[in-house]
């Protein structure tokens, strides 16, 4: 994957939320949940996983949405409605942020794409690692590995 130049910034179509990663991304992976169908509208999310304490917000405050009984938590922002990140429980040092809102996209390759049971059978991507649902954490470690 082509490594961006950090400090790199992005924002919701709006522009009300700003924010800033200091490190690259740990993993650029297409996810094809229900959850990110529907936050995105679209076949799958494109998610850039970044190691928490390398995000910040640079202005605005998302809004939190969490369905009962989910895991994950969707930060979006309240005036354009565009989703931001996704956090899951037990998992709080990593902040998966929609990767397309980065100002520069030329970087975002997946590495992986994951809960593809879920996927738009002509939306599969070619080439790379495949997961039925979320990679357990050992798997996740050997893509971080890669
Ligand atoms: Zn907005
Ligand atoms: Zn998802």
């Amino acid at each position: 994957m082509p490594m961006p130049a950090c400090p790199m910034q992005g924002g919701c179509l709006c522009g009300a939320v700003r924010f800033e990663v200091s490190q690259p991304p740990l993993l650029t992976f297409v996810c094809h949940c229900r959850d990110c169908q529907k936050m995105s509208a679209a076949p799958y999310s494109l998610a850039a996983a970044f190691a928490a304490d390398a995000f910040r917000l640079v202005r605005g405050a998302p809004e939190i949405l969490r369905r009962a009984g989910s895991r994950r938590q969707h930060a979006y922002c309240a005036a354009c409605h565009c989703g931001i990140y996704a956090q899951v429980d037990g998992t709080e040092a990593r902040v998966n942020l929609r990767a397309p809102l980065f100002d520069d996209t030329s970087w975002i390759v997946p590495q992986a794409e994951v809960m593809t049971r879920d996927a738009l059978p002509w939306a599969l991507c070619h080439g790379i690692p495949r997961f039925e649902g979320y990679p357990t954490r050992a798997e996740a470690a050997a893509l971080l590995a890669t």
